[in-house]
């Protein structure tokens, strides 16, 4: 996901559960740990191209880390003498800041080592696209209100929002998935064989209430928020059928 979500994500995160604690230092907390992670893409190597795509979401976006990258963070405000008090809180901060990076980054497409070091597994749920302004506006709203009106709750309610809007993207997905499938049989083709294929050479992306499943045949989008709507097109762009699909 882009760092700008990922900022307003852990700053919402962090002042929801312990801005009563921290106050505003929270949302800084909160948003300097879920800006952290993706520190990963300075592990490069100009002799060898292929280090960056291997480590780019690997380890530091992996649940087992959380609590030290959240360490790191903290230390910062450890260093400097009058904040020592709050360490434990500024600490948890830090991890929930840290951790919403690393589900958000797996709630997309492209695959995060979440469960890195007992499992090589790229978690990709295909909730939601690498950029979504409808989800970032939710969250800086969130935050922005809260820290005017010194309101946590407002981060409550943007996080429950933006929850929702990642369950819809599911949903949408669900259903564009299983009206490919059924195209699939529908033409004679193997619904598994497909759907391995359409794991293996498909792209799936979520954005707006809308998702869309591509494999090398067609297109199948699901949209609309009475999830009423399915299109599915041709490989080259062209609709070819529109239909209602209650
Ligand atoms: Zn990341």
């Amino acid at each position: 996901m882009d760092p700008l979500t990922h900022v307003f994500l852990g700053a919402a995160t962090g002042l929801a559960v312990c801005g009563k604690r921290l106050g505003p230092r929270a949302a800084v907390v909160g948003a300097l740990a879920a800006f952290a992670p993706d520190a990963d893409v300075f592990i490069r190597s100009e002799h060898d191209p292929l280090m960056y795509a291997e480590f780019h979401r690997h380890f530091t976006h992996s649940i087992a880390f959380t609590p030290v990258g959240a360490l790191l963070i903290a230390a910062l405000w450890i260093a400097w003498p009058k904040q020592r008090s709050d360490w434990r809180p500024i600490w948890f901060c830090a991890a929930l800041g840290w951790l919403s990076h690393c589900l958000l980054d797996s709630a997309t497409s492209w695959g995060t080592r979440l469960f890195w070091p007992f499992s090589d597994h790229r978690a990709g749920w295909d909730l939601i696209a690498i950029v979504d302004p409808t989800f970032t506006l939710i969250l800086a709203a969130g935050v922005a209100l809260a820290l005017k009106w010194k309101e946590w709750r407002f981060t409550r309610a943007s996080l429950f929002v933006c929850a929702g809007y990642l369950c819809l993207g599911g949903i949408q997905h669900q259903r564009a998935l299983t009206a490919q499938g059924l195209l699939a049989v529908e033409r004679g083709h193997d619904r598994a064989l497909l759907r391995r294929e359409m794991i293996r050479r498909g792209r799936t992306s979520s954005c707006g209430g809308r998702s869309t499943s591509t494999t090398d045949g067609f297109t199948v989008t699901a949209s609309g928020l009475a999830f009423s709507r399915i299109r599915v097109c041709a490989r080259e762009g062209h609709c070819r059928k529109s239909q209602r699909n209650n």
